[in-house]
């Protein structure tokens, strides 16, 4: 017998045919033994069309709070249906609202953080024999005000009230059947990884990889809530994120991701003295745009060119921001790029290969594609290249580290996130 967390995303929800099927597949989770808990997201485009609809009512930014009591509704619908349907088919079942189930966040609306579980309420309805069901994505404040946690925010709820609950398991259900090595998408014989270590997976879902939400992971890693990202359509063994995961043989890399969400901004003639940067990033960060990838040209005639990559959304206030400081620092030029894309090579044993980026670069010169910027960390290795050869670059990548299979990719239902 185990204790489980179970979440299922909005997509695996999205009808009463998939709801009935959810409803299924807890019951028959708790019948095997197991202690379930059930954390789930707004029906489909739920949250989505709620948005859109206080779009229509208002000019400008709606209030903040009415935002939240808005948004925390979807979830609502969604545990009380599940809680029904259970019951309909014979098991024994209970609904909670975020607060019902004691989940305290800061008083911020829109992107609240969990500051503290009481879960007391879940555990007496445990031991009475019940499937808990949990709304996902809200949270309370101290004051009584309702909060939600930010887009995607159903997988933090998962992750943090197994850690509180002391859970043995969370499970993560959702439209694909594990943490693929690529996108099954581009590559046709992406490998479903086995493992995958909380690191490996904190670089992948922060450059994209839309199957988990990166603060999730986050709490996962700290507290070390073992996840499984499984599929809610089949019963196909997923992935397990956990601390340590066992390499694959012979793979230094387990990962290929990549981020359309670039743009590169470049200042051309930037004077040679100290400070300069410093003002350059400094006036960015006051205007809260973060940038990413940052390489410095070398210095010709006493001024040198930087470029940096921020996300596309964020080019036009940075160029604002910098043609305001333009007489300040003195720079000759500024340009900026909208039509690249980053690609990453992630894998935990890196670290003790060498040669791992080399043969990144030659895969990618081979292609006879070049490589505009260049970063790494210890797990990760990215290059921005032009948009138009995503797709071949990420096939050449995935042949080279030996990540090709023989067979092809499962690829679930309509995609849980955009
Ligand atoms: N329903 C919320 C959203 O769409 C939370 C979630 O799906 O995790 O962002
Ligand atoms: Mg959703």
């Amino acid at each position: 017998m185990a204790f489980i967390v179970m979440k299922f995303g909005g997509s695996s929800v999205g009808d009463a045919v998939r709801m009935k099927r959810v409803a299924n597949r807890v019951l028959e989770r708790q019948r095997e033994g197991n202690r379930c808990v059930v954390v789930v997201s707004a029906m489909g485009d739920t949250t989505d069309d709620l948005i859109d609809l206080s779009k229509q009512l208002v000019d400008g930014t709606p209030p903040a709070r009415e935002m939240d009591m808005l948004l925390s509704t979807g979830e609502q619908v969604s545990i009380a249906l599940l809680a029904m349907t259970i019951r309909g088919i014979g098991g024994q079942a209970v609904s909670y609202t975020g607060w019902q189930a004691g989940m305290y966040t800061e008083a911020v609306h829109g992107k609240a953080r969990i500051t503290d579980i009481q879960p007391k309420r879940v555990h007496d309805a445990l031991d009475q024999g019940n499937i808990v069901i949990v709304a996902g994505f809200q949270g309370m404040t101290e004051d009584g005000e309702i909060t939600t946690l930010g887009r995607g925010g159903s997988d933090t709820t998962a992750v943090a009230l197994a850690a509180a609950l002391k859970a043995d398991l969370c499970e993560i259900y959702t439209d694909v059947d594990g943490i693929y090595s690529t996108d099954p998408r581009v590559v046709k014989v992406a490998r479903k990884l086995k493992e995958i270590s909380y690191d490996e997976m904190l670089e992948l879902a922060n450059l994209g990889a839309a199957v988990l939400h990166p603060r999730a992971v986050e709490y996962a890693k700290h507290y070390q809530v073992p996840l499984v990202v499984r599929s809610s359509f089949t019963h196909n063994e997923g992935t397990t994120v956990k601390e340590e995961a066992v390499m694959e043989q012979g793979m230094v890399v387990s990962g290929i991701a990549y981020d359309k969400n670039v743009g590169r901004i470049s200042i051309l003639g930037v004077p040679e003295k100290p400070g300069q940067l410093a003002k350059v990033f400094t006036a960015l960060a006051k205007e809260q745009i973060n940038v990413d990838i940052i390489v410095q040209g070398g210095v010709m005639n006493g001024a040198a060119d930087t470029s940096f990559t921020v996300a596309l959304g964020d080019v036009e206030k940075a160029q604002q921001v910098l043609d305001s400081i333009k007489e300040e620092v003195g720079f000759r030029e500024l340009a900026s790029e909208s039509n690249l894309v980053k690609v990453s090579i992630v894998g935990a044993g890196m670290v003790s290969n060498s040669g791992v980026a080399a043969r990144m670069f030659e895969a990618i010169s081979a292609l006879g594609i070049s490589i505009n910027m260049v970063s790494t960390s210890e797990i990760k290795v990215s290059c921005v290249i032009d948009k138009s050869r995503l797709n071949e670059v990420v096939q050449a990548l995935h042949t080279a580290y030996g990540l090709d299979t023989s067979e092809q990719a499962f690829v679930g239902g309509p995609s849980e996130r955009r």
